[in-house]
């Protein structure tokens, strides 16, 4: 009898570890470990080989599950990875000037959610972004920036006449933007996003300071 109840508290332990072990670790700590890696950035305190050994790198030949979806700036003062001091397998990366969204990062980011188990989605804009920039002063947008700029212009529209910097408010308006059309986009991130199942904020960084503050 005794036997068999030990046998049923381990079975119950091994089920509770598999399921806790499959569905990862949860949103808000996946937030707060980009909000420590983004602390680190600021103080320029890099964890030491943080995700990226040979033996991290061995692990994640065989598959991958990156918590956090960044869709950031293409901006090379802006790398994700650096910013929240992650490494190899952290962060499943969606780039593009403006961090707007277009069907195709989309799509990239429905297949973290669906295929590799992210969690949260963080929509990061940064301080004097220069698609920001060039959208909010007008004139002719040559070849294909045309497409980022008619992206972008709504934010433009939304944010004029709020007290302080055009440029600042254009930027922040710009991620709540971009935030609620993922909230909103279906079928998968609006399902996910309704049903708590994954977590969408936006952030804004500071180039200067290198801190990331938070819009939710
Ligand atoms: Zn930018």
């Amino acid at each position: 009898m005794i036997v068999r109840t030990l046998l049923l508290v381990s079975l119950a332990a091994t089920v509770a570890f598999a399921e806790e072990h499959a569905a990862g670790p949860s949103a808000d700590s996946i937030l707060a470990e980009l909000k420590a890696g983004n602390q680190r950035h600021v103080t320029g305190s890099y964890k030491p080989n943080n995700h990226k050994t040979l033996a991290r790198r061995s692990e994640l030949a065989a598959g991958q599950h990156p918590g956090a979806i960044i869709l950031s700036c293409a901006d090379s003062r802006v790398p994700p990875e650096i910013v929240f001091d992650q490494g190899l397998g952290d962060l499943f990366v969606v780039r593009v000037a403006g961090n707007i969204v277009e069907d195709a990062g989309l799509g990239s980011m429905e297949y973290a959610v669906e295929h590799l188990g992210s969690k949260l989605i963080v929509v990061l804009g940064h301080e004097r972004c220069g698609a920001v920039d060039a959208t909010l002063k007008g004139g002719e947008a040559p070849g294909h920036i045309a497409e980022l700029v008619r992206k972008i212009q709504p934010a433009i529209d939304k944010s004029k006449g709020l007290p302080g910097d055009k440029l600042d408010n254009a930027v922040i308006t710009n991620v709540k933007l971009v935030v609620s059309h993922l909230k909103a986009a279906k079928p998968i991130l609006s399902d996910q996003s309704s049903n708590k199942k994954i977590r969408i904020v936006g952030a804004r960084y500071d180039l200067d300071t290198g801190i990331v503050t938070w819009i939710d």
